[in-house]
């Protein structure tokens, strides 16, 4: 089983940025698989509520299909001895393991804003800290951090196919790229630059290229990588003087180079300065070259010039946010995909109200569909209007950025002009930061956006902000706890 459990982290980690797997799911380790309950160890509660907001619903789908037994139930055990191995610790632990069990449903399936709603329904809350007796801990010996595995391409998602594509006006120009792109790589729109907002399926066009590639070329070497990933590899070449190796990778041993969220490359100039040759080589040997970003090419901000008129060599694509037709085919081919029987007014219903990103539209279906399981029901409207609400309601509404500002200096004690100043005192610049981590998790803005409404700061600042709080979350208990009064204040809690 533990073979099991190291396959699916294998696979997680291809679908995560680097950062995000080394804090979140690196640390976990796996107790047991019985009777459909998976058991977890933690070495915080406040890991059980992060990942069930977030990766739940992959962590347990890959677990299923890799244990080839179904999971119903997660059960998190939570151990803080086990923090020790994190890094940086950041206090003082003490000698004594705490040891402590809490449940969730499996289902709790990621979507923007789970917790309020459930809730309400009488759902499973997440688990209160220290809730359950506590256990005495009897785990696996557990000297070190594992090594760090060697370097590589992430892997294709095997979802993300064109055969699970749906296209329709919002998406059509780049599907069509993108279909052409993998049937004639190198041929015509090279590189092929998607772009749109986050959660519109560029990841999965650009898996569905690698496949399709595959397929028909079996000895084309499709990689595939995040630009974050892309970066790392190249820091740690050059740190190991294997950067030769580097190169004879990316830019003679490959006939598809996908990279994805490129947007991360910014105000890397050695990163980009590499991927510029990196680029060239492969263009010049007339190799595909497929990019996603965020933003159109000029306003990647921090991007040398070179490169961004390099992107529009060839075809730059937009996905929108589909509309509604779109939306319910969406919501039908996933449940098609997933087996969850869905009638026409559930898909309308559920299409209506959730308009803006297909990752949120599908969390919902998936919630319902463990929802139905579990209360033993068809999906149907009434349902579907339990969980949705039947009109939005003002509860549902998220925070204006100003909230959350408020919110946060209210909870740090200090002024709203100081959260916005410049001051770089940790006494307010920890608060600044909490606030813009939680403006880009709960809003999604972009980065330029929330540097702009925190007192005109550049984005740069705003993701190293996110980034060093999502590092710090994991073993700050101090952290921990302004974010959970703050979600509350916001009525989130
Ligand atoms: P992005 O990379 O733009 O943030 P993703 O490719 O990760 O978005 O897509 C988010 C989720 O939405 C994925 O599960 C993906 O399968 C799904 N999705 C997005 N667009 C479509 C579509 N047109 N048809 C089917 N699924 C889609
Ligand atoms: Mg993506």
């Amino acid at each position: 089983m533990q073979k099991v459990w190291e396959a699916v982290l294998e696979d997680l980690r291809g679908r995560l940025s680097a950062h995000t797997f080394a804090a979140w799911l690196a640390p976990l380790e796996l107790v047991g698989l019985e009777g459909g309950v998976l058991q977890i160890r933690i070495p915080h509660r406040f890991f059980a509520d992060w990942i069930a907001a977030r990766y739940l619903p992959d962590l347990v789908e890959t677990m299923a299909r890799r244990a080839g037994a179904p999971v119903s139930r997660v059960e998190w055990v939570i151990d803080e001895s086990i923090a020790g191995s994190l890094e940086p610790p950041a206090t003082e632990r003490g000698p004594s393991a705490r040891e402590a069990r809490v449940e969730v449903l499996a289902s709790r399936r990621a979507s923007a804003r789970p917790r309020a709603r459930e809730r309400k329904t009488g759902e499973l809350p997440f688990p209160s800290s220290g809730a359950g007796a506590p256990a005495p801990a009897q785990r696996p010996e557990r000297s070190s951090v594992a090594p760090p595995r060697p370097l590589e391409e992430d892997t294709l998602n095997p979802r993300y196919r064109f055969e699970s594509f749906v296209v329709g006006p919002s998406n059509q120009l780049a599907h069509a790229a993108a279909v052409f792109a993998a049937s004639a790589p190198g041929k015509r729109y090279n590189p092929l630059f998607i772009y749109s907002n986050v959660g519109l399926g560029k990841t999965h066009l650009v898996n569905a290229v690698g496949h399709r590639v595959r397929e028909e070329r079996p000895d084309a070497r499709v990689l595939f990588i995040s630009a974050e990933h892309f970066t790392n590899e190249f820091i740690s070449a050059l740190q190991h003087r294997s950067i030769d190796e580097f190169r004879a990778r990316y830019r003679t041993g490959c006939d598809v180079l996908i990279i994805d969220d490129i947007q991360f490359l910014a105000t890397r100039e050695q990163t980009q300065e590499e991927f510029f040759h990196t680029f060239n080589a492969l263009y010049h040997a007339d190799k595909q070259i497929v990019v996603t970003s965020d933003v159109y090419p000029q306003q990647i901000k921090e991007m040398q010039d070179r490169l961004i008129s390099r992107f529009q060599w060839g075809l730059v694509a937009d996905i929108q946010a589909p509309e509604l037709d779109t939306r319910i085919a969406i919501l039908r081919k996933k449940a098609e995909l997933e087996s969850i029987a869905l009638d026409d007014a559930v898909a309308l219903f559920v299409a209506q109200r959730v308009e803006s990103n297909v990752r949120e539209l599908e969390g919902t279906l998936l919630r319902l569909a463990v929802r139905a399981d579990v209360e033993g029901r068809p999906i149907d409207l009434a349902l579907a209007q339990a969980m949705l609400g039947s009109a939005s309601r003002p509860s549902e509404r998220l925070p204006s950025v100003e909230e959350i500002q408020r919110a946060a200096a209210e909870y740090f004690g200090i002024g709203m002009k100081e959260l916005l100043s410049g001051r770089r005192h940790r006494g307010v610049s920890q608060p600044r930061m909490l606030a813009m981590f939680v403006t880009r998790e709960l809003l999604r803005l972009s980065y330029p956006e929330i540097g702009r409404r925190f007192g005109g700061r550049d984005h740069t600042t705003v993701i190293s902000a996110h980034r060093k709080i999502e590092a710090q979350l994991p073993h700050d208990e101090r952290l921990q706890r302004a974010l959970e009064s703050i979600q509350k204040k916001l009525g989130l809690g």
